[in-house]
């Protein structure tokens, strides 16, 4: 599956909104150096910037106290030139993401972390959805995938990736499995998948023996290796199931492009021409 070429497209198709808005501001904010954390943030500058969404870059340096974090996203929150708001995680440990998170004006909020976009999810009403399952899902829907009805077995549980994954497939009327650290017997689960996503951040946790012949596989993992970025699944694992998606080039893309289009969509919201849910 090319999450590459499904990302420029839309990309291209967000330059469109973008245009036609007028002007759109993404705010990002990295605490520390961390350069995993770096990469993404330029990365994500650089789709907005051609995009022609006018990215913000606060950093902060690695001894930033919570409430001084806190303090600069209110400011994020009040200022009317920004629409999105982005706190790239994982945070240094003296900072409590969670109350970092709550700070965000839900409108704002890019990520989908704060507790009212996760929840709106939980409802089956979304609002803000993180990006990276939401570019999955376009994924799956753009080579359709079906998935009404489908076993989807997702691995991971994070509040980030493998949580709002689960969601969106059990929205999309899918029979859906968690599995994760504790899970007794991991092939059991994957062996049943026809739609299994792997978002684990261990190389080869997803073996050929693990699939189900015909699955479609999304590897959502990346580790950084001698030999470069590599997913979750291993490579003979092409052979048993029909859609692979590629690392890089698959998810990757796609949650690039997916955040761009939750910037446009938290434009859209503050400018009301999309309704957003009453707080
Ligand atoms: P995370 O917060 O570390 O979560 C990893 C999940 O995997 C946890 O739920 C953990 O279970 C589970 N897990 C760990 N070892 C396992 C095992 N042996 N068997 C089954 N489950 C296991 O990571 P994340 O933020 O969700 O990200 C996951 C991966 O996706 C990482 O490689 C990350 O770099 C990548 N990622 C890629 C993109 C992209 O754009 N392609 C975006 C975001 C993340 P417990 O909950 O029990 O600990």
């Amino acid at each position: 599956m090319d999450g590459a070429a499904l990302a420029a497209r839309l990309r291209e198709e967000i330059k469109h909104e973008v245009a036609e808005l007028g002007h759109v501001g993404l705010a990002t904010v990295l605490v520390g150096d961390d350069p995993a954390s770096d990469v993404y943030i330029r990365l994500k500058h650089k789709a907005a910037d051609e995009a022609g969404i006018e990215a913000i870059d606060h950093r902060l340096p690695a001894t930033t106290t919570e409430d001084d974090l806190v303090e600069l996203v209110q400011h994020l929150h009040e200022d009317d030139f920004v629409d999105g708001i982005l706190v790239q995680t994982p945070l240094p440990d003296q900072i409590d993401e969670a109350r970092v998170m709550l700070a965000i004006d839900p409108m704002k909020d890019v990520d989908g972390l704060h507790p009212f976009s996760a929840g709106q999810l939980f409802l089956g009403s979304q609002t803000l959805v993180p990006a990276t399952p939401l570019g999955v899902m376009h994924l799956v829907n753009e080579y359709t995938i079906p998935i009404t009805g489908a076993r989807a077995v997702v691995v991971g549980r994070s509040i980030l990736v493998g949580k709002p994954m689960a969601m969106l497939l059990l929205q999309a009327n899918a029979t859906v499995t968690i599995c994760h650290s504790r899970t007794e017997d991991l092939a059991r689960h994957t062996l049943d998948a026809d739609l299994l996503v792997a978002a684990v951040g261990l190389p080869g946790v997803i073996t050929a023996d693990m699939v189900k012949q015909g699955a479609t596989v999304i590897d959502v993992g990346i580790t950084r290796t001698e030999a470069g970025l590599v997913g979750d699944v291993e490579a003979d694992v092409a052979e048993r199931a029909a859609f692979l998606t590629p690392v890089p080039g698959g998810v990757g893309p796609m949650t690039i492009a997916a955040l761009l289009g939750n910037a446009v969509r938290a434009a859209r919201y503050r400018r009301g021409q999309l309704a957003f849910p009453r707080i």
